[in-house]
């Protein structure tokens, strides 16, 4: 849910009356869409631009019912956490359990109340609310604020596939500042971590593109990946990588490469084919980044 906005419900019922009644009582309250069939509800909800924070869905429905519905949308990814409830003049205990099972969050018998039914979606929404919130601080670094090493894998793992579909070039980059360890054995660790986040900072300024992506791959190691991105495109960012973490002039007197902290790197570049996997494209990278170090550091290898 975007910052700011209110909540967006969806509603789902072939009765328009029906929906009528809950939009009314929800419209105070909420953004309301709503949609009279269960395939115009997949559609909305698997637009990020539409796609609600909660559904009120209407079991019996002609051509794709409330249970198909629920079930397709646990089974895409982008839909799957999307807190559904049913809302239902199917009273039978199996029917319940049935929506349950199938990942429904909640299940309401018409005829409803209406401030019953007002008060479940607060419930509801609010647990969303909580639970966007930590899934988005799960793929954060707590220290520097940029994506973490989850959301680099699972960023890593889409761009290879979309890579894969649309026929273009990946590239990754890694990165290590040179000579940490000494940085903060001397100057401590509130120093260290001051100079991380000054370094993650710099490293996350220099991405030009929105698909762009550095990420914290753990302690003073940094990883960006870079869709549409070809060997020279990775070279020239790693480039400017190096050159910006320079000139940030961060003094470093016990550093054998410089008197200031300095960054080498390593990148690789391909098309993904089938027969490799991410995890091979990664050690490319981590591989270059090493021989950048072997070769001297504070250097770009590839
Ligand atoms: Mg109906």
């Amino acid at each position: 849910m975007k910052n700011n906005d209110r909540p967006l419900i969806l509603i789902v019922d072939d009765t328009p009356t029906n929906i009528q009644i809950l939009a009314e009582a929800l419209r105070t309250e909420y953004r309301v869409k709503v949609a009279t069939s269960g395939k115009t509800a997949l559609e909305l909800a698997d637009k990020p631009e539409s796609r609600p924070d909660l559904i009120l869905l209407d079991v019996m429905m002609p051509e794709m019912d409330g249970y198909e519905v629920c079930r397709r949308l646990k089974e895409n990814p982008a839909t799957h956490d999307i807190p559904v409830i049913f809302v239902t003049a199917k009273s039978d205990v199996t029917d319940e359990e049935q929506g349950l099972r199938l990942g429904a969050m909640d299940y309401i018998v018409k005829p409803f109340h209406l401030a019953i039914v007002k008060a479940r979606v607060e419930n509801h929404v609010n647990l969303k609310i909580k639970t966007d919130l930590l899934e988005s601080l799960a793929l954060i670094d707590g220290l520097t604020g940029i994506p973490n090493r989850r959301r680099f894998d699972e960023t890593l793992e889409s761009a290879w596939k979309r890579a894969q579909r649309e026929s273009t070039p990946l590239a990754l980059i890694m990165t290590d500042i040179d000579y940490f360890k000494p940085y903060n054995d001397n100057y401590g660790h509130g120093a260290g971590d001051h100079c991380l986040k000054t370094v993650a900072k710099a490293l996350h300024n220099s991405l030009a593109r929105p698909n762009d992506m550095v990420a914290r791959y753990g302690g003073e190691e940094f990883v960006a990946v870079l869709p549409d991105t070809d060997a020279e495109g990775a070279r020239q960012l790693a480039e400017r990588w190096c050159a910006a973490i320079a000139a940030l002039k961060l003094p470093h007197r016990f550093s054998a490469v410089a008197d200031h902290v300095t960054v080498s790197a390593g990148y690789a570049a391909l098309d993904p084919v089938h027969g490799q996997s991410p995890k091979e494209f990664l050690e490319m990278a981590d591989k270059m980044l090493y021989r950048a170090k072997e070769q001297g550091r504070n250097r770009v290898c590839g």
